[in-house]
């Protein structure tokens, strides 16, 4: 790729770095190849193709650590029956007229619609799950050949679970670990083995999944106690809460990465930590579901460092980092917790230790050119001082008007360059009505 370099207004590497003015960055090869005055830039590489982002703040692309793509499908749909908890809801709504009517076409719309929406809204890397057991074999290359197009760098897994029977959530299983063998090398698009939660896998299943991941040297995600009914559940079958009966499998390590882990106790954060696993918090989607409240500040003291996710619930990581800052305040009565800098953090440098990334969530030479550029246009003063904060709490996805991805420029002046909007949206449309009326 030809060398870049990107003029900027201010740049921030990271929520603990110090806000640079008129400074950029030089990219080559893809990857952060210097940091230095927009001056400097300019004289030490003449021949580099110029982005002109002087009026723009840039900084490290947002992290999505948790979504499900095709869930957006789902937004404004026709509610069957009435859910009062969270098993109903999945047993009688999500999982019948939601997940088992998904075909390749459907996917493939929100798939679509999905990386439109993140490469919009400054999200430069995201793992998504999805929960299809009936779509057709093949489908996460379908899938990856759409964020391929689009530009972004994904995790992608189909998730693996007996909630059918014992034959689908194998075959689901083997189409994951074939999908990481074929991405090892990838550095835009990669897998993860992916099984569902403790009431629709068994033992054995687990154990089984437990050995594909030592036997692949792969990364493997799952739902964890989104609501108090998992807890519930598995104290009564097993005598034992999820944390501890994953533990007696043997599954936990620092090659996993749970999602939710809303009604976690304090032995099952202390368990979280200790094995390394990996945490992805979802604080919108909690509130959908009536999860209750992720302890999110008991994990950050205990020294977990989760991500942030938006579940494929509402779609913007400058509303998820609201989110994550307001709701912890308000459930604990606790001005203190959840401090814009860990918020900002999170949907970083945190986010992409749970992807476990080394390589992005952070401007930093030899991590790969994915950043952002956010207008510096502030109603109140922006300096180095409220930087963090000013972007973390008071800006909005219409705020960012440059997103790149390994160097390529996916948006500039607010408009996405790798999609075609109106189609996206049409196509969107089309198949969430299909999905709608299949039931
Ligand atoms: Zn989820």
């Amino acid at each position: 790729m030809a060398e870049r370099v990107v003029l900027g207004g201010a740049l921030l590497c990271s929520a603990d770095s110090t806000l640079q003015w008129d400074t950029g960055v030089w990219i080559k090869d893809g990857l952060i190849a210097g940091i230095d005055s927009n001056g400097l830039l300019c004289s030490d590489h003449p021949h580099a193709e110029l982005v002109d982002a002087r009026d723009l703040l840039l900084m490290p692309g947002l992290i999505n650590t948790h979504m499900h793509s095709y869930g957006l499908l789902s937004h404004g749909m026709p509610a069957h029956g009435v859910q009062r908890e969270f098993f109903e809801l999945l047993d009688d709504f999500w999982w019948p007229y939601v997940e088992d009517k998904l075909d390749g076409p459907m996917i493939e719309a929100a798939m679509a619609l999905a990386c439109y929406h993140m490469i919009r809204g400054g999200i430069t890397s995201f793992c998504d799950v999805l929960e299809a057991p009936n779509a057709p074999e093949g489908i996460l290359e379908s899938e990856a050949n759409v964020v391929r197009a689009a530009g972004l760098r994904a995790v992608l897994m189909t998730e693996a679970s007996e909630r059918i029977d014992r034959a689908r959530g194998e075959r689901l299983l083997a189409e994951n670990a074939s999908f990481i063998r074929d991405h090892q090398n990838d550095e835009f698009i990669s897998g993860m083995l992916c099984t569902h939660t403790s009431f629709s896998c068994s033992e054995s299943f687990i154990e089984l999944a437990g050995q594909t991941m030592q036997d692949l040297e792969c990364d493997l995600h799952l739902h964890l106690s989104e609501s108090a009914y998992e807890p519930k559940a598995c104290l009564e079958r097993y005598g034992e809460r999820p944390v501890m009966w994953y533990d007696r499998l043997g599954l936990w390590s620092n090659s996993v990465l749970v999602s939710q882990a809303v009604a976690v106790d304090s032995d099952e954060i202390d368990i979280l930590y200790e094995r390394g696993v990996r945490v992805s918090h979802q604080p919108i989607s909690n509130c959908e579901v009536g999860g209750g409240f992720a302890p999110v500040p008991a994990m950050i003291k205990r020294g977990i460092r989760p991500g942030l996710g938006t579940d494929g619930y509402v779609n913007s990581a400058f509303e998820v980092m609201r989110a994550a800052h307001l709701i912890q305040k308000a459930a604990l009565q606790d001005l203190q917790v959840m401090p814009t800098r860990d918020v900002f953090s999170m949907a970083t440098t945190w986010g992409a230790q749970a992807l476990a990334r080394p390589d992005i969530g952070e401007i930093k030479q030899g991590h790969w050119a994915d950043l952002i550029g956010i207008t510096m246009v502030t109603d109140t003063p922006l300096n180095s001082h409220n930087a963090v904060e000013q972007i973390a709490i008071y800006r909005d996805v219409e705020h960012v008007k440059l997103t790149m991805v390994g160097g390529n420029v996916l948006m500039k002046n607010g408009k996405v360059l790798s999609l075609d909007v109106k189609k996206v949206r049409q196509d969107a449309n089309q198949q969430a009505l299909r999905l709608w009326e299949s039931g």
